[in-house]
């Protein structure tokens, strides 16, 4: 069977780990506390360094790879067929936008810069928000928070419903169908596939690494940092360029944050936008808002159990 685990084996063994792990595991809290947001590490991207060579979104495709999906074919029909086969497999080339295979990919904006006509390029992925509403609000506990900031969806647990695509304000997750956990428990009846979006290299970072994309940039566009600090280094860099900040308050704050020398209102009038190309326009807090907040509290418990619950199936395949 590899890596294939049987239902019965995932409901026997998976509800009496979940009973024994999810006490200490709940990771859906609806707030981002100030402890939990002074131990978060931001990204500063300084804009006017970027100079759209591609070598960030090569060492990124070269360095998560092997977390790419590897679908089983034909897919399984779903019944009712309410979540759509979303196929990137046969695509694994596109990297104008982002997809389960592309995680990070240069924008393109021709903006009037001081009179003249100016080619801005940016990288664009996961904002990895300080209170992700990716993390807060995935009923099946897939998506997590590291202490240290960075979110990431655990391609073991997903079922690919994509419920945080939905409550992403920038649509950043992509799914791939006919892979991961729906395959072995309810093919037909449960999500479709995984969701897979930038991880912020954190097995790297886990080992004392920078990101990929950082390391194999040339002109050093990207500093890494404690988030008090990069938000006083981009301000600092915003008043010498007489320049502008995106993501220091986006969604309530996130750790990604732009500075550029153009305003962000016209970068995003003249970038493209749309499937898998994120906007630059201002968001306010998602978390923020009531129904969210309640769906977080009443999340975080069920989320808590169904992590554990994954947390076992991963043993089991191990085992097999
Ligand atoms: S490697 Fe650096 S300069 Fe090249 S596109 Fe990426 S961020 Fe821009
Ligand atoms: S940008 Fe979207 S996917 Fe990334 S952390 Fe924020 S809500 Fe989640
Ligand atoms: S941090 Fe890592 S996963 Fe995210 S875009 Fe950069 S190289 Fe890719």
């Amino acid at each position: 069977m590899g890596q294939e685990i049987s239902r019965r084996t995932f409901l026997r063994g998976g509800i009496a780990a979940a009973a024994g792990l999810a006490a200490g595991s709940i990771p859906g809290a609806a707030a981002a506390t100030a402890q939990q947001k002074e131990a978060q590490l931001a990204t500063l991207l300084d804009i006017s360094k970027c100079i759209g060579c591609g070598a960030c979104v090569e060492a990124c495709n070269e360095t998560n790879a092997a977390k790419y999906p590897d679908p089983r074919k034909p897919f399984p029909r779903m019944y009712p067929n309410r979540v759509p086969v979303e196929d990137w497999s046969e695509k694994q080339d596109v990297d104008d936008r982002l997809t389960p295979y592309n995680w990070l990919f240069i924008q393109q904006a021709t903006v009037n810069l001081n009179g003249e006509e100016q080619e801005i390029t940016l990288p664009r992925r996961c904002m990895h928000c300080v209170n992700p509403p990716c993390v807060k609000l995935c009923p099946w506990g897939a998506a997590r928070q590291l202490d240290n900031g960075i979110s990431r969806i655990d391609s073991d647990i997903c079922l690919g419903g994509s419920k945080c695509k939905k409550v992403c304000p920038w649509d950043v997750p992509q799914r791939q169908t006919g892979t991961g956990l729906y395959l072995d428990i309810l093919p037909s009846f449960a999500g479709n596939g995984v969701m897979y979006k930038c991880d912020r290299c954190y097995d790297r970072v886990a080992d004392g690494q920078l990101p990929a994309c950082i390391e194999a940039c040339p002109e050093d566009v990207q500093t890494v940092g404690p988030r008090d600090e990069i938000i006083q280094k981009a301000h600092m860099l915003a008043k010498e360029m007489n320049g502008y900040i995106y993501g220091e308050k986006e969604n309530g704050g996130t750790n990604t944050i732009y500075v550029s020398p153009v305003p962000f209102e016209e970068l995003n009038k003249a970038i493209e936008t749309g499937k898998g190309k994120p906007h630059l326009e201002p968001v306010k807090d998602t978390m923020a808002e009531a129904n969210n907040l309640a769906a977080a509290m009443a999340i975080a418990p069920v989320a808590g159990i169904a992590a554990a619950v994954g947390k076992f199936v991963k043993l089991a395949r191990s085992k097999q």
